[in-house]
């Protein structure tokens, strides 16, 4: 108690650390506003936690004045730096979602600061000086790409068919597979989107089956739609049957029913002539006569996160007349990235090349082997001394619910601290000032070369030696 009462009497008042040469420090750099609501917070908080520590745990505190401006410092740091930051992705997941999937290319890099920071002709037309549409920007391209008649975009996929759903089945029914009622991560499943938009859901089929005479004998007079949803992140084997694009859109025809497709990813070059497994093109969609075909910006598309909508002219000006379009409007920065990424696209060897997450899956081995040296003797060289260091055989994934069987080989650099687990190295090179996302196997900490981009190399091996020493020395001093 006696202690406890001394502690709490020698905290240094406000006025009185503010005069103290640290603390000024913190004034030249930043708002005296923030420095004092640091001070304040800061106190308050050491405060207490001195009256709620118990007498063993207060003698391991340290009540220096020193201790307590560290803390300040910390504080004003925690108020003062963003909290949204680059890390390095070393998980070798190239769509990873809480990473924030695709990557843009640099190349788009000028353009975006430049319409970010200055007036653009958003929703103007320059020619005529009137009112102009944002989705006229991209329209044109996306038909170009992708053969379709009418486009627009979105804020993203979910957004979309959430759109698509309203504006073409309000209070009628969907026809859908119940092998393709689809749950991505972050909760959007089908069947709840359906029920949000107004649409009814008609299941047909079984879970591993559904023949075209499934959707034929479901169809009544208040059925609006047929819809078709790729399933992204599963595969269902063996014994299954599912309804090609070009036999839903003959049926729909038929019936006079529009067909309308989530395709979740959306990819616009047949990436099997790279080394990937076969996946059907947006373009093939479309070629198929689907009405309407929804996809992701930030999939395997490679950029920003947003909805993409395309298909026949009279439903895609529907959509844009529903107003729902105005919440879920994409915004003049979004549209600059989307504009850029595509622009890639007009050049198909262009846009392997320069789209990362294009480049990422579509690199060969001989380059992964080759960085993977390169950052393996700059490990070697500055940690080598105190761990383990290979490198090893491993298989990278696509991610963002994409390809979900696909194993990708890759080369990872595979590192193991003496007396040290690989979970402890993993927390700390989490809290670097850039965090390191690596992954874990067999108590091996892995660095996924695939998708470490070459600019970042220099800050691995600066994480690791940091980490590393700060790892030794704890153990130093509890020695
Ligand atoms: C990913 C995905 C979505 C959701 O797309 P977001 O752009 O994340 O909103 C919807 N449908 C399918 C089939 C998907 O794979």
């Amino acid at each position: 108690m006696e202690d406890k009462r001394k502690i709490l009497s020698n905290i240094p008042a406000v006025d009185e650390l503010l005069k103290n040469g640290e603390i000024e420090k913190l004034l030249f750099a930043h708002p005296r506003s923030i420095v004092v609501e640091a001070i304040r917070e800061y106190l308050n908080e050491y405060r207490k936690f001195i009256v709620s520590s118990d007498d063993k745990n207060l003698k391991a505190i340290d009540t220096s004045n020193n201790a307590i401006i560290r803390g300040i410092i910390k504080k004003v740091s925690d108020i003062t730096s963003f909290k949204l930051k680059n890390v390095v992705n070393a998980t070798g997941v190239v769509l990873h979602t809480n990473l924030g999937r695709a990557i843009l290319s640099p190349k788009l890099k000028d353009m975006l600061l430049n319409i970010a920071t200055h007036y653009s002709n958003l929703e103007m037309n320059t020619a005529t000086g009137e009112r102009g549409s944002r989705y006229s920007h991209v329209e044109e391209l996306i038909c170009r790409l992708t053969g379709a008649e009418a486009a627009m975009a979105v804020n993203n996929n979910a957004a979309a068919v959430l759109l698509v759903l309203s504006t073409m089945a309000k209070d009628r029914e969907v026809i859908v597979s119940r092998g393709q009622l689809v749950e991505i991560g972050g909760s959007f499943r089908v069947p709840d989107v359906m029920t949000q938009s107004g649409a009814l859901l008609r299941e047909v089929g079984t879970t591993n089956k559904t023949h075209l005479l499934d959707y034929e004998n479901a169809v009544t007079e208040n059925t609006a739609a047929l819809l078709k949803v790729h399933t992204s992140n599963y595969r269902i084997c063996g014994f299954t049957k599912e309804v090609g694009s070009e036999e839903l859109v003959a049926l729909g025809n038929k019936l006079g029913l529009p067909v309308i497709e989530d395709l979740g990813s959306g990819i616009l070059i047949d990436l099997s002539k790279y080394g990937l497994p076969y996946e059907p093109t947006v373009q093939n969609s479309i070629k198929a006569g689907t009405d309407v075909v929804t996809f992701s910006g930030d999939k395997m598309l490679g950029g920003p996160q947003a909805g993409i909508i395309i298909g026949k002219k009279i439903f895609i000006d529907k959509m844009k007349k529903n107003p729902l379009t105005r919440a879920f409007r994409i915004d003049k920065l979004t549209l600059a990235a989307l504009e850029g990424t595509l622009r890639l696209y007009l050049d198909e060897e262009e846009a392997v090349k320069s789209i990362p997450i294009l480049k990422m899956l579509c690199c060969d081995q001989q380059d992964i082997s080759k960085r993977a040296k390169r950052l393996y003797n700059k490990l070697k060289k500055s940690i080598g001394e105190y761990a383990s260091i290979k490198i090893e055989d491993e298989f990278s994934e696509v991610g963002g619910g994409s390809m979900p069987l696909h194993k990708l080989p890759t080369k990872v650099i595979s590192i193991q601290l003496d007396d040290i687990s690989s979970d402890k190295l993993d927390t700390v090179l989490r809290q670097y000032k850039t965090p390191i996302i690596a992954r874990i196997n067999k108590d091996r900490l892995l660095l996924d070369i695939r998708t470490i981009i070459d600019d970042e190399f220099d800050i691995v091996e600066n994480a690791l030696k940091w980490s590393t020493e700060s790892l030794k020395n704890r153990i130093a001093i509890k020695a």
